[in-house]
């Protein structure tokens, strides 16, 4: 077999004042993803797709969220590790396609940033790196602005056996 497919997903409640920081872009906006690390939801969410296609568990076994360590943690160190152990294992980065569903802040003026960001994490070219906004159409805890979704999927190729 020399494909491998991933698939990520994470959510974070929206809390006022935090910083905004996704595929890490630091956003102006009103509130920001909460949480243990930096929060990052689409870095979580890409980071858990390529642990996913390598069969390497989940982000938690490698950062658990209990560990001080990891207390404001930035999220591309975290995706930097993963990365890491993702090519020592065998496998390259073929590409990486997220969707993040948020009712705000609007991703459109940040998203070729995100998609560098993201690729200078992974070492691949922002030419492999798609990163999509949705809204949720007013609906459930992200449409409320409550909440950020992103889902994820990460393609890999065997480079050695
Ligand atoms: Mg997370």
């Amino acid at each position: 077999m020399t494909m491998r497919i991933g698939q990520g997903y994470d959510i974070h409640r929206m809390e006022e004042g935090r910083p905004c920081v996704l595929g890490g872009i630091r956003i102006e906006h009103t509130h920001g993803p909460a949480g243990h690390s930096d929060a990052d939801v689409l870095l979580h969410a890409i980071t858990d797709a390529l642990l996913g296609a390598a069969a390497l568990g989940d982000i938690g076994e490698h950062f658990p969220d209990t560990d001080p360590e990891f207390k404001g943690a930035d999220s591309r160190e975290l995706l930097k590790i993963v990365a890491g152990r993702v090519r020592d294992a065998g496998w390259g980065i073929v590409n990486i396609d997220a969707s993040v569903l948020a009712e705000a802040p609007k991703l459109k003026p940040y998203k070729a940033a995100m998609r560098q960001s993201i690729a200078s994490c992974l070492g691949i070219s922002a030419s492999n790196v798609n990163v999509k906004g949705k809204t949720n159409e007013g609906m459930d805890a992200v449409g409320e602005r409550k909440a950020i979704v992103v889902h994820c999927v990460a393609l890999l190729q065997r480079t050695s056996s």
